[in-house]
């Protein structure tokens, strides 16, 4: 008789975007003449840049022949395309990162949730509350994050780090003890960065208590201030303690072409057993190496045409986030982020509930963003919006929240 495993049944309820999903389909099935806007999802609007389609174009046709025809990608990655990242995003900003340290897949959700597999079971994991809701519910299903407790919202097994307010949305050295730190910077969901300075107290602790830093940089492109780090690498000692990992969805709009990278520096070992063979031996058992023309399409982001045009992509939303941010704080709200990351982060007015806020949102306004609890406990009374709608609909949904 089969089982099921049950560490599913923990999670409470669904995945925060079917739930959003949901309610907004019902809410156009009563309203079927509402104009939506949405702000919610962090997805992307802006087609792929012309340099990319470009050779997108070319690694099609070389398909379509005997000579370049492409099979199974290498497990790892194409060099072509580690070597371009480890080049531009590592060596050029000094940063002491080889390309066989770099992992090409199909995407940061994909590693942020699969790295926790290659760490035993007895790992305690520490997380930033509110953030990204995948890594708790990937330890969550590993079985790794103790039970749900509805009194507090949180699970048992689970440092739960407060980004509020009164800290500036950045976590604290936690007084609890952490194997597994995740770190999102510049943050989803709000927005906020830490200087390298602080970074590196991070870096120093892990290398200190002996934990591993997993640290998402999925927007680093859109760091717009000075003394704030790219890369974790950019911390001494991080080769000992971080893996970081990457995506082309924010940067270069691959959300529906689906390509990431994870560097886990040789350095990182227990006894002298390193991570990076533990992530080689499993990429090489379950997954089978993002397409071709993919991996070239990525390439063609490093280009100096690929460069220049998604530099005015990002450009372009960050002109929406500043449309947000102002509009909504000349409105009186208490806003936050949209400077070194797309998204802005709000307090809900009059000490509404963040599902409260998003009901008054999608009906008075019809305006979709996500609810800040969805995050984590600390989102509660917070609020999120994504600056990756076009300008026109995001000048409008601004608008139309003022009007409330
Ligand atoms: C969007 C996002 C990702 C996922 O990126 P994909 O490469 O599209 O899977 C990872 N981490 C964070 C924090 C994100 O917001």
């Amino acid at each position: 008789m089969f089982k099921i495993n049950d560490n599913y049944l923990k999670l409470p309820g669904s995945y925060l975007f079917s739930t959003i999903a949901k309610k907004v389909a019902a809410y156009i099935e009563a309203n079927p003449d509402a104009k939506i806007i949405r702000l919610g999802i962090g997805d992307v609007t802006q087609p792929i840049a012309p340099a990319i389609i470009e050779k997108l174009h070319g690694a099609v046709d070389e398909m379509g022949h005997a000579e370049t025809f492409h099979g199974y990608a290498p497990d790892l990655g194409y060099a072509f395309l580690r070597d371009t990242i480890a080049k531009n995003d590592y060596q050029d900003r000094g940063c002491d990162i080889s390309s066989d340290e770099i992992f090409v897949s199909d995407g940061a959700k994909c590693d942020c949730s699969n790295i926790q597999e290659i760490f035993s079971l007895d790992n305690k994991i520490a997380v930033c509350d509110p953030v990204y809701p995948v890594y708790v519910d990937s330890n969550v299903m590993a079985g790794r994050a103790g039970d749900y407790d509805a009194a507090t919202e949180r699970f048992t097994n689970v440092i739960y780090m407060p980004c509020t307010a009164e800290n500036n949305f950045t976590p604290e050295l936690p007084k609890e003890t952490p194997d597994l730190i995740y770190l999102c910077f510049p943050n989803n969901p709000t927005g906020a960065m830490v200087s390298k300075a602080e970074l590196q107290k991070w870096v120093d602790y892990a290398n200190k208590v002996g934990a591993i830093i997993l640290y998402d940089a999925a927007y680093e492109a859109y760091i717009s201030e000075k003394d704030i780090p790219h890369s974790i690498y950019e911390c001494e000692g991080a080769r000992t303690c971080a893996i970081e990992m990457r995506s082309f969805s924010k940067n270069a709009g691959f959300t529906g072409m689906r390509l990431g990278f994870t560097v886990i520096p040789k350095d990182i070992k227990s006894g002298d057993v390193t991570l990076h063979s533990l992530w080689a031996r499993r990429h090489g058992t379950k997954y089978n190496g993002a397409p071709y023309i993919i991996q070239r399409a990525g390439e063609a982001v490093y280009s100096p045409e690929g460069k220049a045009q998604l530099k005015e992509q990002v450009a372009y939303y960050m002109k929406n986030a500043k449309v947000i941010y102002d509009g909504l704080k000349g409105a009186g709200y208490t806003v936050s982020g949209g400077v070194n990351a797309p998204y802005i982060w709000l307090k809900t007015p009059g000490n509404m509930t963040s599902w409260e806020f998003f009901d008054h949102l999608l009906a008075d306004a019809n305006v979709v963003g996500t609810p800040g609890s969805g995050f984590g406990p600390s989102g509660e009374g917070y609020f999120r919006l994504t600056a990756f709608g076009t300008y026109e609909n995001t000048v409008e949904a601004v608008e139309r929240i003022k009007k409330l």
